[in-house]
């Protein structure tokens, strides 16, 4: 089974709980206003990587407790995104899925790839980025009307807790010098950032992987 996947990362720490591999997928049919990453839009872009192998890299890669799915849309690809999360729970990690869909939209609907997805995700975050409603206060999320769903006893112990847990960036150097970001931030800070360290001349390079 293959996905469409804009980039993965075998470890971070700014994309959910704890220590993570990460998979932002490609393609997303939701358009949100003021969508941060509208590059991911496009259904035809990005990689086609087989299921097997992500799961593969996944846990010969470093040590971590769960993988995030994001993008993008996952539930646009909810049939292998389920697969991969089955495997990898298989092996005692954890799934948390962000969606642009609200978490009832995807039980009414009555596709069984959306419901096989929701079946191995431990934490869902449902709802549309919203930029009127655009507040950077709670963990991983950009709008207020974005919601945590404890589908599994997994993370519960967090859910009293979300206000204490912090945003985190991660600031990455490729090999051929391309710097690329993840995590959540207001990218007004980050250009601020970026100038007071002289970097200006990367910027677009950084600007090209906000989200
Ligand atoms: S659901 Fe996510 S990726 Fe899709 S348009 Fe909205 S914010 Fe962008």
């Amino acid at each position: 089974m293959k996905l469409r996947v804009y980039k993965f990362l075998e470890f971070t720490r700014a994309e959910g709980p704890g220590d993570r591999a990460c998979l932002w997928v490609q393609g997303c049919p939701i358009g949100c206003k003021g969508c941060a990453v509208p590059w991911m839009w496009p259904e035809d872009a990005g990689q086609e990587v087989d299921v097997n192998d992500l799961s593969q890299r996944v846990l010969c890669g470093p040590k971590v407790e769960g993988i995030t799915f994001l993008g993008g849309e996952p539930f646009a690809q909810a049939e292998a995104l389920a697969d991969l999360g089955a495997r990898l729970r298989c092996a005692g990690l954890s799934v948390m899925t962000f969606t642009g869909y609200t978490l009832e939209s995807i039980t009414n609907c009555g596709n069984s790839d959306w419901m096989k997805l929701l079946s191995v995700t431990d934490l869902l975050v449902d709802g549309p980025y919203i930029h009127e409603k655009h507040d950077l206060s709670r963990p991983w999320v950009g709008s207020t009307n974005q919601r945590f769903h404890f589908l599994t006893n997994r993370y519960l112990h967090l859910k009293d807790s979300m206000g204490a847990l912090r945003n985190r960036v991660e600031i990455r150097i490729g090999s051929n010098g391309e710097l690329t970001l993840n995590g959540m931030f207001d990218t007004r800070n980050m250009h601020s950032f970026i100038n007071a360290f002289g970097l200006a001349q990367i910027e677009s390079a950084v600007v090209g992987d906000l989200r």
